[in-house]
């Protein structure tokens, strides 16, 4: 039978950082012993006074609609993360939480884009921005960047791809697949090219409790001047900073007719993110900051203990990163060693022969890369790097 569906949705791919995932999971039931460096998820437990925070909300009976964009409460403990760590002043209608960032991110470029609308994505890119672009009707317009310039736009670049159409411009710092993060000194010169064109903002924050720099020199590129708080959509979340990535919570700070489009467009939507998850979210912020920080060292730890071992094997050439959880590690090199035509084959082969799950560069836009998470058991992470290290010298 002919089931006609949505040209808009054939048009989108689905999500290979999602897919991977989902794979290596289904391998590990079906009993084959692979080690999943794909998802981009924290390998810790969600801190206990967090759970119990949601427990006791339902508890209390915490369990009805809320407001579509978020409790109260909430929101005042986001008002109060942002005051404290980036210097911004936001009112309660300026923030909107939303079912995680990813949804957040859709319903601001739902509420900024219209038909035609460009918008500036560095390559690489996180796989869902230019998916959300296309479904709100915009056009992703891709800038390169590249190995030398760790993976960053420059301010000439950005100037060089405006245009009458364009209506944003999206920032990931730290970055994801990269793990690079723009400097002060980078986004003011980014920032004085988006305030000459009045280009909005998406800058997706939600890798800041990841910076591995001094933190006095993580700034959000909202805090550079009041045209830029303006023309700035922070996106940020608990999902990668408080092990929460199941409980979908994440939120956006702009200027309140920004915030008000994308709470009209949740409430035929999804209407508020899950009660019980909002309290948790309010304890995260609120509560006490051990466990984030255990996690943030165990990271850096992490990634300087395996950078130099993923820098000796043959054909890899890895960037060494100063966020996140990943290194993007450009593998043209190693594919062509082994005889394939293309990375995508080589990832393949990764998974099928060394049972090593990881995600291809392809759907960052940088098809001569792989990206692994280590945000992985380090025990695992160094036996993957183990069995990567066997299928190259074989
Ligand atoms: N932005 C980036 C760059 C991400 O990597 C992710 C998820 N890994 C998100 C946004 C979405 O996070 P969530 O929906 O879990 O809040
Ligand atoms: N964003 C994470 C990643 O890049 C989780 C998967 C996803 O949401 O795409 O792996």
């Amino acid at each position: 039978m002919d089931l006609p569906l949505s040209k808009r949705v054939q048009e989108i791919a689905a999500s290979p950082t999602l897919a991977i995932t989902a794979k290596a999971r289904e391998m590990k039931q079906a009993g084959v012993d692979v080690i999943g460096l794909g998802a981009g998820e924290p390998d810790f437990n969600t801190p206990q006074n967090i759970i119990d925070a949601a427990v006791d909300s339902m508890n209390k009976g915490f369990t009805k609609y809320t407001a579509t964009t978020g409790i109260p409460e909430l929101k005042q403990a986001i008002i109060g993360k942002l005051q404290q760590d980036q210097d911004l002043a936001y009112k309660p209608n300026q923030i909107f939480v939303g079912t995680g960032a990813k949804h957040v991110l859709y319903c601001a470029f739902q509420a900024i884009l219209n038909p035609g609308d460009e918008v500036i994505v560095p390559v690489p890119y996180w796989v869902t921005y230019p998916e959300q672009i296309k479904l709100a009707g915009g056009v992703p317009i891709f800038v390169e960047t590249g190995f030398e310039a760790d993976f960053k736009i420059t301010a000439a670049d950005f100037e060089k791809a405006v245009t009458s159409k364009t209506r944003a411009i999206v920032l990931n710092s730290p970055n994801n697949p990269t793990g690079m993060t723009y400097s002060k000194a980078e986004l003011v010169a980014i920032g004085k090219v988006a305030e000459k064109h009045g280009i909005y903002v998406v800058s997706d924050e939600i890798y800041e409790k990841l910076y591995y720099g001094d933190k006095k020199e993580l700034v959000s590129i909202a805090s550079l001047s009041d045209a830029l708080y303006q023309l700035t959509i922070v996106i940020n979340g608990v999902s990668k900073a408080y092990a929460m990535t199941g409980w979908r919570i994440g939120y956006a700070a702009a200027a309140e007719p920004i915030i008000a489009s994308m709470g009209r467009l949740a409430d035929h939507m999804t209407s508020n993110p899950t009660a019980n998850a909002q309290y948790g979210a309010m304890e995260a912020y609120n509560g006490e900051q051990a466990v984030p920080e255990t996690m943030y060292q165990a990271f850096e730890e992490r990634m300087e203990r395996f950078y130099p071992i993923l820098e000796s094997i043959p054909g890899f050439k890895p960037k060494k990163p100063s966020g996140a959880f990943y290194f993007f590690i450009d593998v043209a090199e190693a594919a062509q060693m082994k005889g394939f035509a293309d990375v995508d084959a080589f990832a393949k082969s990764l998974l099928d022969d060394a049972f090593v799950a990881v995600v291809p560069g392809s759907g960052f836009g940088m098809p001569d890369y792989i990206r692994i998470s280590y945000a992985t058991d380090p025990a695992l992470f160094e036996q993957a790097l183990n069995r990567i290290n066997d299928f190259m010298k074989n």
